[in-house]
């Protein structure tokens, strides 16, 4: 389904009128709207709303009907926010605050009315005239807050548009085998080329994606690609006569995890594509381990259809080590937070040890992210960690790149000399997140 995110009008055209249901609200893109009410057969204008105002939020929010007419009084281009954008918040909400929020419509409506009555028994004001009924305790702070809120909307729309135009892109980034330096496997990462906003890192859209359920569509979507590309790059490796198979990591959210048609496209795709599902590790983190039962019986579905489970983020947040007692995974992946302190720090140090010594004598390999230099390599391969993939070696690649890398097989020399084999003279530069 393509969610419709913008709405043009002309001047003078209603966007919707007194007594309407609501079923969506609106972000002014370009244009003004002019928000009236009638009051004994009388027109009120209430406000003018300009760029960047919300409207319509009322009815969509509480169910009642319209209690104002929004009419365009320009030429106008909205983004058009669905009532289950909303009601999923909303209904997520903390009780009190949904009752907090009922609450405020309430008194705003009521205010509203009042306000028109006083002026009939007084001055009328002149219809079309603007006079700003609705105001707010602090004003800044109530500023501050509509535009954060404004520009959450305004992303996810443009994020929902990005899904709908195929927008996003899927980079691998290689994962090497330590001790022989040969590619081992990829890690599907995505990105979001914003022609609005440039270049959008996952990690701030993925958290959004996760809250609203677009990840939904957005997991199946990178499931496919990367399975597709999988594909491509494997007949690449078959082609070059190599028995040792590599695999695919793909990342997979709580809530995709949980998504009961999950598994059955995963196998529909591998089936598809005549793919071993051996090859194919879902990447999940710690986090979804805290939510108990439901993760445990999908880690050990997945692992019965043949899919690897890897544990990503290994030592963040709520790490337990009883996780790795209690759940079977094939893979654990130890975050970069540790590897960027191995060098610095020997408690770090001892801790990582411990961890990778825990996770062999469990038979469960160990793969290290973020491999910036060959010290911190030497450090992890000494301590028996068996994986490791970096910006030593290579960054996020596009598809073509990465056959690139499939064909050499193995990684050789400093990390500016893969960068310069594997990036080319256009090397697109992925800066690194920390210093
Ligand atoms: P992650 O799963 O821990 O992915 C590894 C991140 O570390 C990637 O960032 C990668 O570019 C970065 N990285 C790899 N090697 C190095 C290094 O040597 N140095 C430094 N500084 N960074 C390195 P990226 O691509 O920005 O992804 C961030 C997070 O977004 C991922 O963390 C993952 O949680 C999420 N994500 C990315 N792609 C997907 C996806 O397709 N689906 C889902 N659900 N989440 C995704
Ligand atoms: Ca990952
Ligand atoms: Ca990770």
């Amino acid at each position: 389904m393509t969610p419709t995110v913008k709405k043009y009008l002309a001047a003078g055209e209603a966007i919707f009128k007194e007594g309407d249901s609501g079923d969506s609200a609106y972000i002014i893109e370009n244009g003004r709207v002019e928000i009236s009410l009638t009051s004994a057969g009388d027109n009120f204008v209430l406000t003018n709303l300009g760029v960047g105002e919300l409207l319509g939020e009322m009815s969509v929010i509480d169910g009642s009907p319209r209690s104002a007419t929004a009419t365009a009084i320009e030429p106008c281009e909205l983004i058009v926010i669905s009532r289950e954008a909303l009601a999923e918040r909303f209904d997520s909400a903390d009780t009190i605050v949904r009752f907090l929020i009922s609450m405020l419509l309430k008194r705003m409506r009521s205010s509203n009315k009042n306000q028109i009555s006083k002026q009939t028994s007084t001055t009328k004001p002149q219809p079309g005239k603007d006079s700003q009924l609705i105001t707010a305790d602090d004003p800044e702070a109530y500023a501050n807050q509509q535009a954060a809120v404004l520009e959450r909307l305004h992303f996810e729309a443009d994020l929902k548009q990005a899904v709908a135009s195929k927008e996003l892109v899927l980079n691998y980034q290689p994962i090497i085998e330590l001790k022989t330096r040969r590619i081992a496997g990829f890690e599907a990462l995505v990105r979001w080329p914003s022609p609005k906003r440039g270049l959008v890192r996952p990690d701030k859209f993925i958290g959004l994606a996760e809250e609203t359920s677009l990840i939904v569509p957005i997991g199946k979507w990178i499931t496919e690609r990367a399975l597709e590309d999988f594909a491509h790059l494997l007949k690449v490796w078959e082609g070059l006569g190599e028995e040792k198979p590599i695999f695919m990591s793909i990342n997979v959210s709580g809530k995709q995890f949980k998504d009961p048609n999950f598994f059955d496209h995963l196998t529909q795709t591998t089936d598809r594509l005549k793919l071993d599902p051996s090859m194919i590790k879902l990447e999940v983190t710690e986090r979804i381990l805290i939510e108990g039962v439901e993760a445990e019986t999908q880690i050990s579905h997945a692992r019965k259809l043949g899919f690897r489970v890897a544990l990503d983020d290994f030592g963040t947040g709520f790490s337990s080590l009883g996780y790795l007692a209690k759940f079977a995974v094939d893979t654990l992946k130890v975050d970069q937070s540790f590897v960027r302190k191995i060098l610095s720090d020997d408690r770090m140090l001892v801790i990582t040890r411990a961890i990778v010594h825990m996770s062999n004598g469990l038979n469960i390999p160990v793969v290290a992210e973020g491999i910036e230099n060959p010290d911190e390599a030497a450090a992890l391969l000494a301590m028996g960690c068996e994986y490791g993939q970096g910006f030593m070696y290579a960054k996020a690649l596009p598809l073509e790149k990465a056959v690139g890398v499939v064909e050499r097989k193995t990684f050789h020399g400093t990390s500016e000399e893969n960068e310069r084999e594997v990036h080319g003279q256009d090397a697109q530069a992925e800066a690194p997140k920390s210093a």
